[in-house]
């Protein structure tokens, strides 16, 4: 199945390739710059199940004839949360601390895409009121049974949530995942109170300085992102993500580029067993954030009232 789409975010229909291998291809819209899967070769009930126990379970799984590589790199979400739990709900606490600059007032705070709750957990432990969608069971199960989390099974839509709800909105690569992202984020425009916050980490995968070298490295046509299609369905920079919230109803209270930090996300030069990778790596991440090239884009936002 090939279903070709126009861009979401500007509705046109032109657009360049800017990466192919095998079925997926990767276009950048003429118009507004957005780069995103075209044409889609699967169905959005096809997608959900992408998200089952296999999405967290570190296993490759397939779509007709499409093999799709795991991302998660180890075969236990759980287990390795809890080996590097102190590292991590460090990480964390960085993350809310920064939200809580902006909100000072402790709400209802949900986070979309909240997979197992080990965030929405911390959030909770700090005395926000805590809510999350997930849209694979299994890892939403775990957030209810095991952490006794509020969470809701499903798409946002689904969760049908009031009016002005939510104090804070969190995302964390989530958005490039979805079906419709701009629709996503008026959805969560609708549900957000008029002062309330929009936070995002959003993967700038194929605008980073590591996806540049590695193409001339190998000498390749196309720059190659970490994650491609089904998986990730756009590729944000800091120039589409800016159009996509002016035209969702936000404004941008700062945008600012941090390395993603997950253990398993180390290895860009394949030099990992070199002594001085570790000098090497910090010192890559600085150059990279210097130059805004590096692999997270941060955005805080607030709805435009
Ligand atoms: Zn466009």
């Amino acid at each position: 199945m090939k279903r070709y789409i126009n861009c979401v975010l500007c509705n046109s229909n032109e657009s360049r390739l800017i990466f192919e291998e095998g079925q997926i291809a990767i276009v950048e819209c003429k118009s507004c710059g957005l780069a995103y899967n075209n044409p889609r070769i699967c169905e959005e009930k096809e997608l959900k199940k992408v998200y089952d126990e296999k999405y967290f379970g570190g296993k490759d799984f397939s779509f007709s004839d499409i093999i799709v590589e795991s991302w998660a790199g180890n075969s236990n979400y759980i287990s390795s949360f809890y080996e590097k739990k102190e590292e991590i709900t460090q990480n964390f606490l960085k993350i809310l601390n920064e939200i809580e600059r902006y909100k000072k007032e402790k709400g209802r705070f949900l986070e979309l895409g909240c997979a197992y709750g080990f965030f929405l957990d911390v959030v909770r432990n700090r005395g926000w009121e805590a809510h999350g969608v997930e849209i694979s069971n299994d890892s939403a199960n775990y957030a209810r049974q095991e952490l006794k989390l509020d969470v809701k099974i499903g798409t946002l839509e689904e969760a049908n949530y009031p009016d002005e709800y939510f104090d804070v909105i969190f995302l964390s690569d989530v958005l490039e995942h979805l079906p419709n992202p701009i629709e996503i984020l008026k959805e969560i425009n609708r549900i957000l109170k008029p002062d309330g916050i929009l936070r995002m980490l959003v993967p700038n995968d194929l605008y980073c300085l590591s996806v540049w070298i590695k193409k001339i490295i190998r000498g390749t046509k196309y720059r190659k992102p970490s994650v491609l299609p089904p998986i990730h369905l756009y590729f944000f920079s800091k120039d589409t993500l800016q159009k996509a919230l002016k035209k969702t109803g936000f404004d941008i209270l700062k945008i600012k580029f941090t390395v993603y930090s997950c253990p398993d996300y180390k290895n860009y030069f394949g030099v990992k067993r070199l002594l001085l990778y570790p000098i090497l790596h910090k010192l890559f991440h600085q150059v990279s954030i210097l130059l805004n090239m590096s692999n997270t884009i941060n955005v805080f936002a607030k709805k435009r009232i």
